[in-house]
Order: structure tokens, then sequence, then C-alpha cells
């Protein structure tokens, strides 16, 4: 008897009450504040070290620094957060939410705009001038060094002769006597 009414005063209290449950999507979803839930990019900012395809468990990330993109599969990521972790750009980071269903598993590819594309470029250029002025410089140093050497140490002419070894002196005069040698002498 207990039973049944505790079984009708819940039912009654649920008839009356709002249900516990959303009405999603139409209700919006409310993440909580550090749920792991995507990865998002500022590809602006990234500079395509691929520290973060490195550091991917699943291998989910692709980068092509010559293309100016990052590529994820989304539907590999375990929102694991390493290769936030590892940007040195701190351009990656996890948001709440999560990734939409698809009818496949398409990867999604951002690309750099073309102000940072050009700037990029413009920078590789001053370093590769940068770079192949030291390297002439350096050349043209060990050039200079070495013709300096050549001129102070000049090198024996072929088929000279070597020269003389010093020899004892035939007539050179004989070592002094010791007083005791003299007296035996005599
Ligand atoms: S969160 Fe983890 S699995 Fe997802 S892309 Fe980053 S490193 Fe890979
Ligand atoms: S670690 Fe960061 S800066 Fe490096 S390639 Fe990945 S997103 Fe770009």
């Amino acid at each position: 008897m207990s039973t049944f009414l505790n079984f009708t005063g819940t039912l009654l209290k649920n008839l009356v009450s709002k249900p516990v449950t959303k009405n999603y999507p139409e209700e919006p979803a409310v993440y909580p504040e550090r749920m792991r839930g995507r990865i998002v990019i500022d590809i602006d900012q990234c500079i395509s070290c691929g520290l973060c395809v490195r550091s991917c468990p699943p291998r989910c990330i692709t980068v092509d620094k010559n293309e100016g993109t990052w590529t994820i599969n989304r539907f590999d990521c375990i929102a694991c957060g390493y290769c936030a972790s590892k940007c040195p750009k701190k351009c990656l980071k996890l948001i709440p939410g999560y990734q939409k269903p698809g009818r496949s598993k398409a990867a999604v590819t951002y690309h750099k705009s073309e102000e940072v594309m050009e700037a990029e470029r413009k920078k590789a250029a001053e370093m590769a001038a940068k770079k192949a002025a030291a390297l002439k410089a350096a050349k043209e140093k060990a050039a200079a060094a070495g013709a300096g050497t050549a001129a102070a140490k000049p090198m024996p002419a072929a088929g000279a002769a070597p020269a003389a070894k010093p020899v004892a002196a035939a007539d050179a005069a004989p070592a002094a006597k010791t007083p005791a040698a003299e007296k035996s002498a005599e």
C-alpha cells in the first residue's frame, strides 16, 4: 500500500513539474566551463612548426608550411589537448562544445590569410639573402687568409737540394785534457 502511495505521489509531482531533459537542439546546450570539447586554431598565428603534429597521439593533424595550411580530422581527435599544450604560439585551444556529427570522416583545412603568407615569403627571402651574404663573406675571408699564408711562407722549389745537415768538423779542437790525464801522460 505504501509503495502504491509513493508511486502516486511521484506521478503527480512529475505531471505538474517541468521536464528534467532539455529540448536540444532548439534549446542550446550549456557546457561546463572547463570542458575539453574541440580544438580551435588561430591560423594566422601558426608558424607551421609541426609540434602539434608530432604530439598528437592519433595523428589527426597535418601541417603544410608551403601551402600555409593546418588540417585536422576531428573525428579522430580524442580531445587530449596535447597539441594545445605544445604549441609555442598558443594558437591552439580546446573550447567547450562537441564536434557536429557527419556522414563521413572528412578533415577540415584552415588556410593562412594572404597577408600572412606574403609576410612569411618576404621574411624567408630576407633570411635567404642574409645567409647567402654571410656565406660569401666567410668564403672571401677564408680566401684572403689563404693568400696571406702563402705569401708569408713560400713553398720550396721543386727539385731544390735539401738543406745541408750540420756535420762535425774534422779539425775541431780536441777536448781539453783534465789535470789527471796530463799527469799520466808525463
Ligand atoms: S586534442 Fe589531442 S587528439 Fe585532438 S588534435 Fe590535439 S593532440 Fe590530437
Ligand atoms: S604547434 Fe602551433 S604553431 Fe606549431 S604548427 Fe601546430 S598550430 Fe602551428
